[in-house]
């Protein structure tokens, strides 16, 4: 459902993406483990068309992201055909990015009303459901300065579910959480994975992997250097560079 082939990512002179290809096919929990600027969210910034790319093809449920074809030539693609795109993808970043004048409620009902343009007693009974997939049904009155971060990030992981998305990405979602707070978030994508839901995840939580992912995916200098089972990356991790990154953070 996710095609990443032969990606090249420029900043300028620094080549952050390096020629890096990776398959998601749907269901598949994939997550994706490296060190620190070694290109993990850019990655997920240029699936969603976030960032262009120089060279290479995304594609995303069969579909060529940021471009199309025209009698066999690749153009840019048109603002409506990202938004189409965009519209299969549900991405949570690390920080929240909740609206903050807006209750729980409104935050997860504002795409599907804006975008999805439905009824608003349709948006408000999807939202409602949604809060109380995540535990939140208790707090859709509440506002985003009201609740925990642990909170928020459930709100925001609704707010993404509202637009029925084929596909999540989650970029360090856990990160920015007081350590007490980062179990009710991982239970939440648990539970996600468990119902199915194609997943593509930067993290840091190896026990998250070892336990969820279907397959772990190893990346440095803008390129993955392994990948497999989570048994066999955590387990015997064949690359010298994949062992000394997990001896330093497991
Ligand atoms: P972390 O684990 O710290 O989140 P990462 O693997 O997500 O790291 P990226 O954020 O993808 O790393 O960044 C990869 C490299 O690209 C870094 O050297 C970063 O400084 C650079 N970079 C990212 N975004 C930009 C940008 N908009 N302009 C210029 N350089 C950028
Ligand atoms: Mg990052």
């Amino acid at each position: 459902i996710i095609r990443v082939e032969n990606v090249h990512k420029r900043f300028g002179s620094l080549e952050v993406l390096r020629g890096l290809s990776l398959r998601v096919d749907p269901g598949e929990v994939v997550c994706i483990i490296g060190p620190s600027g070694s290109g993990k969210s850019t990655l997920l910034r240029c699936i969603n068309y976030l960032e262009p790319i120089q060279e290479g093809r995304i594609y995303v449920d069969g579909e060529l992201v940021g471009m199309r074809e025209v009698n066999g030539r690749l153009v840019p693609a048109r603002e409506a055909d990202l938004n189409r795109m965009r519209a299969k993808i549900g991405m949570v970043f690390q920080r929240f990015h909740l609206f903050p004048h807006m209750t729980a409620l409104q935050n997860v009902m504002e795409g599907p009303l804006q975008v999805r343009r439905m009824r608003r007693d349709e948006a408000e009974a999807l939202a409602l459901r949604l809060l109380r997939k995540v535990g939140l049904a208790d707090k859709a009155t509440q506002y985003p300065s009201r609740l925990s971060g642990g909170q928020q990030q459930r709100v925001a992981i609704a707010r993404a579910l509202a637009m029925e998305p084929r596909i999540m990405l989650f970029d360090e979602p856990t990160s920015a959480l007081d350590p007490e707070l980062v179990g009710e978030v991982l239970q939440v994508m648990r539970d996600l994975a468990a119902e199915g839901m194609t997943m593509l995840v930067v993290t840091h939580e190896m026990g998250f992997a070892r336990e969820v992912a279907d397959r772990v995916v190893f990346i440095d200098g803008g390129v993955i250097l392994e990948e497999g089972p989570p048994a066999e990356v955590f387990g015997s991790p064949r690359h010298p560079r994949t062992r000394e990154f997990l001896s330093k953070v497991l």
